[in-house]
């Protein structure tokens, strides 16, 4: 940790400070400067945090070495993360993993003429939300616990794994009865009740990044899940709120190289929600690809125009199959296969 001090400030005032760094078992360090004076500490940093330095009056500034988040952070655990939904898919190696399907689960009728089309491209993991986080309370929230029976029947018929949004702690349970795979959405990214509680569970979980979080606010998301014993957790950039408005958000696809450089989770994208206008997503889709993301995640509807939800941004089943399509060079351009 280093301590930059004010301007001006007494070696008494430094040495204090040196002093609780050492009551604290770290090594203080005195590194006086011509003009400024800075300190630095060695030893467990969460130990030193205790110690609120930033609120010493002398104090300007205090700078980390290592990364807020320790768990899911590439310092203390090099090697990449796999998680498997459902024995289906390997998120983090060497596939480029597809998850589609409909924004919400509407009917089985539905649910499985979309599925058998992304089945039919290869594609091993159906999304599907039952339980809706929609912006205003009038719209379609979901068939509930319908949607889960309707979401795990057709994943069976099919041999896909599946994925679906939980929006409350008090639903955990019986979601993870029904799906291979929990999908923690950019509006509950900071619900930390609920990541506490998908935490002391084993099941995988998409952790998307809230519309107003920084990328070291979805680690330290990512982290409380990983410190009450899951390591299953798949990150997911989905946009977040910018000043632009031909999009529905900004997808912010700098993040997925940083966050592979920082950490050892598989990353997917959410072109679909990232951009909210279907003739983007594939693009998108290739660009996620071509930025080393570990999969996508995309909506599409066997009827979009009748789609109770996010319709617009939904494919047509023939745009699916030609994002796959179009997808297939750029993903064995950088190493992987579909
Ligand atoms: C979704 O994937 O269905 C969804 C609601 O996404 P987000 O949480 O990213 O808005
Ligand atoms: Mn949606």
């Amino acid at each position: 940790m280093i301590i930059v001090l004010k301007p001006g400030t007494s070696k008494e005032a430094a040495d204090e400070i040196l002093e609780r760094i050492s009551e604290k078992g770290c090594r203080p360090l005195y590194m006086p400067g011509t003009e400024r004076v800075v300190l630095g500490a060695i030893g467990d940093e969460r130990v030193l945090k205790a110690l609120h330095l930033e609120s010493y009056p002398q104090v300007e500034s205090v700078t980390p070495i290592l990364s807020p988040y320790k768990l899911v952070s590439r310092e203390l655990h090099p090697h990449d993360t796999l998680v498997s939904i459902g024995g289906k898919v390997l998120v983090g190696g060497q596939r480029f993993v597809i998850i589609a399907g409909p924004c919400a689960v509407e009917s089985r009728e539905q649910l499985t003429r979309t599925a058998e089309v992304a089945r039919k491209e290869g594609v091993l993991c159906l999304r599907g939300g039952a339980f809706k986080p929609r912006s205003s309370p009038y719209a379609f929230q979901g068939l509930g616990v319908q949607g889960l029976e309707i979401l795990s029947e057709v994943g069976q018929a099919l041999g896909m794994a599946t994925v679906t949004e939980v929006v409350d702690v008090a639903d955990v349970e019986v979601v993870s009865r029904y799906v291979d795979a929990l999908q923690v959405g950019a509006r509950n990214m900071q619900n930390f009740r609920m990541l506490l509680e998908i935490g002391r569970g084993q099941k995988p979980v998409i952790l998307k990044r809230g519309m107003a979080a920084s990328v070291q606010d979805l680690l330290l998301a990512a982290e409380y899940i990983v410190s009450e014993g899951n390591p299953n957790v798949i990150l997911c950039e989905r946009g977040i709120k910018t000043f632009e408005t031909v999009t529905r958000n900004t997808l912010d696809l700098s993040a997925v190289p940083y966050i592979k450089q920082h950490s050892h989770l598989p990353i997917l994208v959410d072109p679909s929600h990232g951009t909210g206008v279907r003739e983007l997503i594939s693009p998108m889709t290739r660009a996620a690809a071509a930025c080393g993301a570990d999969g996508v995640m995309v909506e599409v509807h066997i009827d979009p125009v009748a789609a109770l939800s996010d319709g617009q941004q939904s494919l047509f089943p023939e745009q699916f199959c030609s994002l796959m399509k179009d997808l297939r060079p750029i993903v064995e351009a950088v190493g992987k296969t579909l």
